[in-house]
């Protein structure tokens, strides 16, 4: 019975499918243990993706995170018998007003935990389409390698002024780039920030989640990729696991081939958002604990993972 610390639905998010109960449903009948529902923070009307510019105001794109806690709360507490669901939500990191909206819900709701993600650069979507990824590279000065160290910077940003318990999709910038399997060694600049940001996020004690998404959108390796890996695990660094599911189709996919990557990265212990250990974070319910990755690939959920 694994566990995922990532997900979206239809309900609540413009590019995903199913509605939350069916999400939940579903990551039940796959056998999780433990399943997030991590929402994304609202966003103001400059940072509107598309498809929300015709159905949403600044407002009801805020109410719509609100109506997502009412329910992910009910959710939780009638399928608490059958899976332990986490509410959380996943952050963007794109400009002064983004702090102050999650020190706005911070404020008036506690989560079990949260993930800190970037999915902007220079204020422009990173992860959206090629064309956008371009935009934000031109505004970087061009090429890959100044985008990717500005990314990380605004990323060092991002986990100095939230310290998020969970660190979502550390290498996202991979994905659209022409450097999508790099393994940065002949990025001195981009390594060099990487290992800065491990070494913070390892400071503060705070989590990697290796992500089957990348693996889904045709990435050789999940995020983080194995030299971030390495690296965060010499640091003593620890690492749960997501699949970031848009849907119920998406709901799992790629755990077998995750599983293999923790293995072949030399990850021993697996760790999990858990409500009965004591958080190590005031600003959060829940705390971790882990499971050793021997006794992981014993469990019977393996058998009908795709
Ligand atoms: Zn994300
Ligand atoms: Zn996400």
């Amino acid at each position: 019975m694994p566990y995922s610390h990532h997900s979206h639905s239809g309900q609540f998010c413009g590019h995903a499918k199913n509605t939350l109960e069916e999400v939940v449903q579903d990551a039940i009948a796959k056998g999780f243990h433990t399943f997030a529902l991590t929402e994304h923070i609202p966003r103001p009307i400059e940072d509107f993706y598309p498809e929300e510019a015709d159905s949403h105001t600044a407002e009801s794109l805020a109410k719509l995170f609100d109506d997502f806690l009412v329910e992910a709360a009910r959710l939780r507490e009638a399928y608490a018998p059958r899976i332990k669901l986490l509410i959380g939500f996943e952050s963007e990191w794109i400009r002064p007003s983004t702090h102050q909206i999650i020190q706005g819900i911070m404020e008036r709701y506690t989560f079990d935990f949260f993930m800190g993600s970037i999915h902007h650069c220079h204020t422009i979507p990173i992860d959206f389409d090629r064309a956008t990824y371009e935009k934000a590279r031109d505004a970087a000065g061009g090429t890959d390698e100044r985008l990717f160290e500005d990314y990380f910077d605004e990323q060092y940003g991002m986990l100095q002024a939230l310290t998020p318990p969970v660190v979502g999709h550390f290498d996202l910038i991979r994905l659209l780039s022409d450097h999508r399997d790099a393994d940065f060694k002949g990025m001195d600049g981009v390594w060099k920030r990487m290992q800065r940001n491990l070494e913070y996020i390892a400071s503060y004690d705070g989590v990697l989640e290796l992500n089957s998404a990348g693996l889904r959108k045709g990435l050789a390796e999940p995020y983080p990729c194995s030299p971030v890996c390495l690296a965060f695990l010499r640091m003593g660094g620890r690492f749960v696991m997501s699949d970031d599911s848009h849907g119920t189709d998406q709901i799992a996919t790629n755990y077998p081939r995750l599983l293999q990557y923790i293995r072949k990265v030399g990850i021993n212990d697996v760790f999990f958002v858990d409500k009965e250990a004591a958080p190590n974070d005031s600003r959060i319910a829940a705390g971790f604990s882990s499971i050793t990755v021997d006794k992981l690939i014993r469990l019977p959920f393996w058998t009908t993972a795709q």
